[in-house]
């Protein structure tokens, strides 16, 4: 389908639904390097952008519109390092996609804009083992994607992929940023959570596309 605000909140109410899928298993990654709470803050973030999207007078116009209102609920809801980061990535983004529908140039301005308020944000770099390491492959491959002419769902699925690929480097990095950090060398051995909640968020907004 065309990337346009039909598509957002269908990307929006997908994510939603995986988070809630996946509520577990982030707990649980979230459990070996954290405090075991990434799961639930996330499903507790998204259900509430469910209500507000549901809840809406009148229909967003522009895709903006609605990566805002999920910017906006999830930094009220979400707590934790992650609320304020994806609170921050989803604003920036908002900021670039005053469209009412992105082609692959406008996906990368959005994605790199999501990565630039996370950096800006939390001041970690790639190998710090965080989300970080899935939103920069991303980027990345996005951006060589869109300049190769593919298709704006086409750039939504590499990136997807390069997340995915990104969330499971994660594994034998050593933490230097955040709550995980405090584990030392015995954070080496598991997936970021963060990492891992990205690649979901990205892999949501590709299949949406290709739907
Ligand atoms: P908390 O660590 O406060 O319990 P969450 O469990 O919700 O917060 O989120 C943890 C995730 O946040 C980590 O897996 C990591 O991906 C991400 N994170 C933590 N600190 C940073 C940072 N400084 N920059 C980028 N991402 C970070
Ligand atoms: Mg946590």
């Amino acid at each position: 389908m065309a990337l346009d605000v039909a598509w957002a909140q269908t990307w929006v109410r997908r994510t939603a639904e995986v988070i809630a899928e996946n509520r577990d298993e982030l707990i649980e990654l979230d459990r070996q390097i954290g405090d075991g709470d990434h799961g639930e803050n996330m499903k507790r973030g998204f259900t509430a952008v469910v209500a507000k999207l549901d809840g809406l007078e009148a229909p967003p116009e522009q895709v903006g519109d609605v990566l805002k209102l999920v910017a906006t609920t999830l930094m009220s809801t979400v707590g934790g390092a992650a609320g304020p980061l994806y609170g921050t990535a989803y604003l920036r983004a908002a900021k670039v996609a005053g469209l009412a529908e992105l082609d692959g140039p406008a996906v990368v301005a959005v994605l790199e804009a999501a990565l630039e308020g996370i950096v800006a944000r939390g001041k970690a770099t790639t190998g710090e083992k965080t989300m970080v390491d899935a939103w920069t492959p991303a980027v990345n491959a996005a951006q060589e994607a869109s300049g190769n002419g593919s298709s704006p769902a086409a750039v939504l699925d590499v990136a997807a992929a390069a997340a995915e690929a990104g969330a499971t480097a994660t594994i034998p990095m050593l933490a230097t940023k955040g709550r995980a950090s405090y584990l030392g060398e015995r954070s080496i051995g598991h997936q970021d959570p963060g990492a891992t909640s990205t690649a979901l968020i990205l892999r949501a907004a590709a299949d949406t596309a290709a739907a």
